[in-house]
């Protein structure tokens, strides 16, 4: 049960335990709230009271940073270096309310200045790729940059020249949970999101190095509802450039939200490594979510899922089992060409390929979401695989 929460669509009663049967199981979001058992562990803990007259100011903290925790960003590099996911020390970091808001400051940052006589800057992605850089950036299509489609529109061309191009790259993938690199090369600008580069998610193989990354309190802490991300910047100028972005916009991240910050990223920093560790948590949870959906879908001639394989962890110092954030499911029988459709017939909701600019024949599943968002997930992924009947 889930005391005090709001039940999903097929729990009922005070804690949520009363399971309605044969109810659509929704795969569609990524809210991470696999990780709400974690934080009702360290509830007395993790708990932040801000009295009605602190931090009123417009100023976290002295003339430099002034709308940003200095004690907050502290603690947001001890934890990378900690993570060993991120080299922090010759970066900037930059404050944002999500990482959602970083993805604009970051691509105006890169752009060419409005008053530049160069073109707009094209901004491009490999498919499938998440949406919301597409969505972002065309909602702010002008002067400086516009939305440039899939880099497969562009490898041939930008084999002579890349520049004017800003290429998102995000690792591991939103939806397909791999590894990847950038495909423009040259002197095109990466912008490198790694929302989902903490053990939980992911094997770290090395400290990330980029020279501009985006990450999310969302993924690691699960907090999505406290809107916060940041950037770590390498060079100066683009560091400003995304400064300046997000104080125009919001004069910068809420105060609550960086205090609210603090008092989290401190507990999982005294936790790593100990019984009580965050990450050996979240990977525990969602490897088991990986195996068990694994061996029923291995099952099915009519859905797969992406392969992944153990590999070595840096954090963990072993082997360690895959445990995606999201399932990227191919449906394989002709007839099954929306996937997205197929499943839906099935009582599963989940978020078509089509939206990440990928073949139809793919849908996404999200393992993010709580326990039971998890069991009726298994419940009508099982019935769909029993159900298939082929002679033999
Ligand atoms: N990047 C990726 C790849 C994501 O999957 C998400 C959330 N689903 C975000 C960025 C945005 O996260 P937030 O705005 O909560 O930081």
């Amino acid at each position: 049960g889930r005391p005090g929460c709001e039940c999903n669509a097929c729990f009922a009663g005070r804690d949520c335990s009363l399971h309605t049967p044969n109810c659509t199981a929704d795969a569609d979001s990524g809210n991470p709230l696999f990780l709400e058992p974690y934080w009702r562990r360290h509830a007395a803990a993790s708990a932040v009271v801000i009295s009605g007259w602190h931090r009123m100011s417009y100023i976290a903290t002295g003339i430099e940073k002034m709308f940003q925790s200095v004690e907050l960003e502290r603690q947001i590099r001890r934890l990378h270096r900690a993570v060993g996911n991120a080299v922090v020390d010759d970066k900037h970091v930059v404050f944002a309310a999500g990482s959602i808001q970083l993805i604009n400051a970051l691509v105006h940052a890169l752009s060419p200045d409005a008053n530049a006589a160069s073109p707009p800057a094209r901004v491009v992605a490999t498919a499938p790729y998440y949406p919301i850089y597409r969505t972002q950036t065309k909602m702010f299509d002008g002067r400086e940059y516009r939305w440039g489609g899939t880099t497969a529109l562009w490898v041939n061309a930008s084999r002579n020249s890349t520049d004017g191009f800003i290429e998102f790259v995000t690792s591991p993938n939103n939806p397909d949970a791999q590894l990847y690199e950038p495909v423009l090369g040259g002197s095109a600008p990466v912008i490198v999101d790694h929302a989902y580069y903490w053990p939980h998610f992911t094997h770290i193989p090395a400290p990330a190095d980029e020279d501009v990354m985006m990450f999310t309190m969302s993924k690691p802490s699960g907090h999505a509802g406290s809107r916060f991300g940041w950037a770590l910047i390498r060079d100066e100028n683009v560091a400003k450039r995304a400064n300046d972005y997000v104080q125009n916009s919001i004069m910068g991240a809420s105060r609550d939200t960086q205090l609210r910050m603090l008092g989290i990223v401190k507990i999982m920093l005294a936790n790593l490594h100990g019984k009580e560790d965050i990450f050996a948590f979240g990977h525990d949870v969602m490897r088991t979510r990986w195996r068990r959906l694994n061996a029923v879908v291995s099952r099915s001639r009519r859905i797969s899922l992406q392969r992944m394989a153990p590999e070595y962890c840096t954090y963990f110092k072993r082997i360690r089992e895959p445990s995606p954030g999201y399932a990227w499911v191919k449906c394989e029988m002709e007839e099954d060409d929306d996937c997205y459709e197929a499943l839906l017939k099935a009582k599963i909701i989940t978020r078509s390929g089509a939206r990440f600019e990928a073949s139809s024949r793919y849908t996404r599943l999200s393992l993010l979401k709580t326990d039971d968002d998890f069991e009726v997930l298994m419940e009508r992924v099982t019935d769909l695989v029993n159900a298939e009947n082929y002679d033999e």
